[in-house]
């Protein structure tokens, strides 16, 4: 018998192999091209992978079926090469079906509904054009040092808050354009920065498509095909923008690159960060990565010549970055009988520095990472404290009235009567935004006072919005949490105060550290950034109960290398990253018993694995021990990490544990999660 062709096709199914089929008897395909097969009962899309000669010595027992048809709206695009290649990474790297990963590349709607028209409004506002700012030597000799005609390298530009990086960027996708080329620019929260899209839209008018969570299915699909059909050439999105398939591919710019949102949390679990800058690999193009607080997993990099680094060490015009005062909470404790009008969450200095802002009509921002009017609601008479039903997390009281679960949504109504001893009055412990807010209007009752954080900015409309009053100073003091720490640029905000840093440095994380560093820097960032050079510079005061702390200290001093120093050596020491890759493998399931005894059994084939393989015998496993959120929507959940600093070898190694996952008990839960950025 003569061999015959087969067609190996990533279909959209949690199957962890492509499945075989026969060609079509009337077309052609190869690989890259998008088809619908036979699955079961059902018709199923997938991408064709591999037309080859069936193996003779691998002849499959059962009957192959032919491919279906090739589906229409894409008969003239076939994925790129490269980004096959890179999706073939991808689903590699992260132990996901190549067939689902695959199907992130397709637009949510088919084309032939195109012409249906949305009523909301139009995607980013018309806008005028703009006259570049000239560049500055060291903004000009970022972008000359950048080799966008060369191929493939990495670059971390790292510069200072206000430095002007986002100008640097504009011109490198300039001249991308001017090449012929197109350019994808990939921002963590692109509901939250609004600012940015404007500078981008003044620049390239209706050159840019915009991707993001908060399109219609409509407004995504169209976007989608004006990249893919080549009617614009600079794609704007979150994470999920590197899906689309872009051709041409010039230039990919990662904003903000150390910010833990890039990291998608379930189902393929990537960080967009690293998947860009192997799409820039397999595109052979640059990948630029911009921050003021590279993570330590970039700066090592950089350190280590795997990335260019280029720095910016001063503000724009040369404005000077912000003073920045830490206030000693413990200190403030003891004279709390001072004034009984002073909410003890607010030192004297942040308060009388309010007033003088004020006073001079100029604006105010308070960050605190903590939503809800209190954290802990808990009864002084018998010690119970209100947890969540479905999750092991106390919940928060919201506007006086509810109490919410910031995991699962779970809401009850508040009543002041202890739910357990029916004798006490519950009391409300520790502070949120909706408290601070609440205490300044009183303070400041003829001011207007706003609040930024997830029960109030809960669209794109409403950032934008908050914006254009701050923009126009419409508001006075401005509340929120780390939401209004990324990206946002008002000239006429000039003091920031940052309440309870202690908040993300107390996190059980190893990274809290760096976390604190960069939320503390990140938030300064936003004071004084248009104050001229010979101006009083903007402000910043920190209130902490831990005025020794690494992430405190350096930022005061502006000294991220300092910081990172210190920090890279703690990571050594514990072998955490970037030293070492981590993998977790969580066990989740509604049983606890079940949950303690997957995990039990996965660290045994984890140990048996060690002892087995010599290849294996560096690898650290730790755990099984109880997730730092024990229960999560009726869910318990243990977890187990892997360590190694070769991250093939742990790739193997976490294939082996798991192996063919049919040992898994049906009610348990595994997931994987590889370089986690949440424990
Ligand atoms: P970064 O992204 O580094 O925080 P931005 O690019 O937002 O900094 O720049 C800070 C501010 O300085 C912005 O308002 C921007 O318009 C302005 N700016 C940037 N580059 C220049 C320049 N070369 N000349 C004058 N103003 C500039
Ligand atoms: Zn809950």
């Amino acid at each position: 018998m003569s061999e015959r062709l087969t067609v190996r096709v990533a279909v959209d199914a949690p199957l962890s192999e492509s499945l075989t089929y026969l060609p079509h008897p009337e077309f052609q395909v190869r690989r890259g091209d998008v088809v619908s097969v036979p699955l079961g009962k059902r018709q199923a899309q997938g991408v064709v992978v591999a037309v080859e000669n069936e193996d003779p010595a691998n002849v499959s027992s059962f009957e192959l079926k032919p491919i279906s048809e090739r589906i229409e709206e894409f008969a003239s695009l076939s994925l790129p090469e490269a980004h096959l290649k890179w999706l073939e990474w991808m689903s590699d790297y992260y132990l996901h079906p190549l067939g689902q990963v695959t199907s992130l590349c397709f637009p949510p709607l088919s084309k032939t509904q195109k012409e249906r028209k949305s009523n909301r409004p139009p995607v980013i506002p018309e806008v005028s054009h703009r006259t570049p700012h000239q560049l500055n030597v060291e903004q000009q000799n970022c972008v000359d040092s950048i080799p966008l005609e060369k191929g493939f390298s990495t670059h971390l530009v790292h510069g200072v808050t206000g430095s002007g990086k986002t100008e640097i960027y504009l011109e490198l996708f300039t001249r991308t354009l001017a090449a012929g080329k197109k350019g994808i620019f990939l921002l963590p929260e692109i509901s939250l920065t609004p600012q940015l899209i404007q500078r981008f839209a003044e620049r390239f008018g209706d050159q840019i498509a915009v991707l993001h969570s908060q399109l219609t299915d409509r407004e995504r699909t169209n976007q989608w095909w004006d990249i893919v059909e080549d009617r614009k050439s600079i794609l704007i999105g979150a994470r999920s923008a590197l899906f689309c398939p872009v051709k041409n591919l010039g230039l990919i710019v990662v904003d903000e690159e150390h910010e833990g949102s890039f990291k998608q949390d379930e189902k393929l679990k990537y960080n967009g960060r690293d998947c860009a800058i192997m799409q820039g690999h397999f595109n052979n193009c640059c990948v630029i990565l911009g921050s003021a607080t590279p993570s330590l997993e970039s700066w090592k990099n950089a350190l280590d010549g795997k990335y260019v680094l280029h720095q910016i060490k001063n503000r724009v015009n040369n404005r000077p970055l912000p003073q920045i005062e830490v206030i000693d909470m413990r200190l403030e404790k003891e004279q709390e009988k001072v004034d009984i009008l002073r909410p003890n969450w607010l030192s004297e200095k942040l308060l009388n520095a309010t007033h003088a802002a004020l006073e001079r009509k100029e604006q105010v921002a308070f960050l605190l990472n903590r939503r809800g009017m209190s954290q802990l609601v808990f009864c002084p008479s018998c010690g119970h404290s209100v947890e969540c039903p479905n999750c092991d997390i106390s919940l928060t009281l919201h506007a006086n009235v509810h109490l919410v679960c910031h995991y699962c949504d779970y809401h009850e109504n508040f009543k002041t009567q202890c739910p357990s001893c029916k004798e006490g009055e519950l009391i409300n412990l520790g502070l949120g935004t909706e408290k601070v807010e609440e205490d300044l209007k009183r303070l400041f009752p003829d001011k207007v006072i706003a609040r930024a954080d997830r029960d109030e900015i809960t669209s794109r409309l409403d950032m934008e919005e908050l914006v254009q009053k701050m923009e126009k100073s419409e508001i006075d003091i401005l509340i929120g949490t780390q939401m209004i720490a990324k990206g946002l640029d008002f000239s006429n905000l000039t003091l920031v105060g940052l309440l309870l840093a202690d908040i993300s440095f107390n996190l059980p994380d190893f990274r809290a550290t760096e976390r604190s560093f960069q939320l503390i820097t990140q938030m300064s960032g936003r004071s004084g950034r248009h104050v001229k050079a010979d101006e009083s510079p903007g402000k910043v005061v920190i209130q902490t109960y831990n005025t020794e702390h690494d992430s405190i200290r350096f930022a005061q001093a502006h000294d991220f290398e300092g910081f990172a120093t210190q920090e890279l050596q703690n990571r050594q020491q514990l072998n955490y990253p970037p030293f070492h890759r981590v993998v977790s493998l969580r066990i989740q399931a509604t049983d606890l018993n079940k949950v303690q005894q997957t995990a039990q059994q996965l660290s045994l084939r984890a140990q048996m694995l060690k002892e087995k393989f010599p290849v294996f015998a560096d690898i650290e496993v730790l755990g099984p021990a109880a997730a730092p959120i024990a229960k999560l929507r009726n869910q318990f959940r243990y977890h187990l990490l892997l360590k190694s600093a070769q991250s093939r070898t742990l790739n193997q190694f976490v294939r082996k544990v798991l192996g063919d996952t049919k040992w898994i008990p049906k009610q348990a839960k595994v997931v994987v999660d590889i370089d986690p950025l949440n424990l």
